[in-house]
């Protein structure tokens, strides 16, 4: 396993990509309202990313079981979990809720950020799904500390969810982030403390929570991208990438443009 530490210079433009992620996402805020369709975001988090200068990383993104990623922002509304592909029949209707995860690269390096935004008024066993798996978040990130485990990360994580009686997709993890979007060391969702790769200063890494309101049972669709839970309720996703630091982690996205806009 590669693990790659980051020199200074290096986590500044990890944060330059990390903040244009998080712009986008707010420039989104705006436009998640019942009517419109995630081809119509699509469209919009492309033009924001590339007059930004940067590139949309998921555009084109490889598939081992059929062709790439065909948009550049993923759209999961409902029961998608992640991955969903933006297309023009799907409109958002009030009590929806829509994640959407973002990905750039700007100057060589990535950023790498999630969402989940209510549509208009949500129930409130809904909103209760939101605020645990953004809470969730912030839980694994209080663990991403130098000499720390990925396990430490992992187990607040869980614990949290599912003292709600929520399910912890298994199947996909956070994951290591810099030059490529996806490096070591995988970050689960679940496990215990004290276990996996020691966390280093200067690692960076993506921490995101994907948690269902059913089990954690999940479908691949035939359009090989979108993962869905089987039961049909709905999950939540949010996601940070992060550096380590000694004693507390930095976080380098942010849903600060978001939460101008947004309340949950
Ligand atoms: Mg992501
Ligand atoms: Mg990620």
């Amino acid at each position: 396993m590669a693990i790659f530490l980051k020199t200074e210079e290096e986590i500044e433009l990890m944060r330059a990509a990390n903040q244009l992620v998080g712009s986008t996402l707010g420039e989104l805020a705006k436009h998640i309202k019942p009517g419109v369709t995630t081809l119509e975001l699509d469209k919009i988090a492309d033009t924001f990313i590339r007059d930004h200068g940067a590139t949309p990383t998921f555009l084109g993104f490889p598939n081992p079981y059929g062709a790439p990623f065909p948009a550049s922002i993923c759209t999961s509304v409902n029961e998608c979990v992640v991955h969903g592909v933006p297309n023009k029949d799907t409109i958002l209707k009030e009590g929806d809720i829509i994640s959407i995860d973002c990905g750039t690269l700007l100057n060589g390096f990535n950023g790498d950020s999630a969402y989940t935004f209510p549509v208009g008024e949500i129930s409130e066993e809904t909103r209760q799904l939101l605020l645990t798996t953004k809470e969730s978040l912030y839980k694994g990130i209080e663990q991403a500390v130098h000499g720390n485990h990925v396990g430490d990360i992992s187990q607040a994580v869980q614990d949290h969810c599912e003292a709600k009686g929520y399910g912890i997709v298994r199947e996909l993890t956070g994951h290591g982030i810099g030059r490529k979007m996806h490096e070591d060391p995988q970050i689960p969702n679940y496990g215990k403390r004290g276990n996996g790769p020691k966390l280093k200063e200067t690692m960076c890494i993506a921490i995101e929570p994907m948690i269902t309101q059913g089990n954690r049972q999940i479908w691949l669709m035939p359009d090989k991208w979108s993962i869905v839970t089987r039961d049909k309720k709905i999950a939540a996703h949010y996601e940070h990438t992060i550096v380590v630091r000694k004693g507390k982690a930095e976080i380098l996205s942010t849903f600060e443009e978001i939460e101008k806009i947004v309340t949950i």
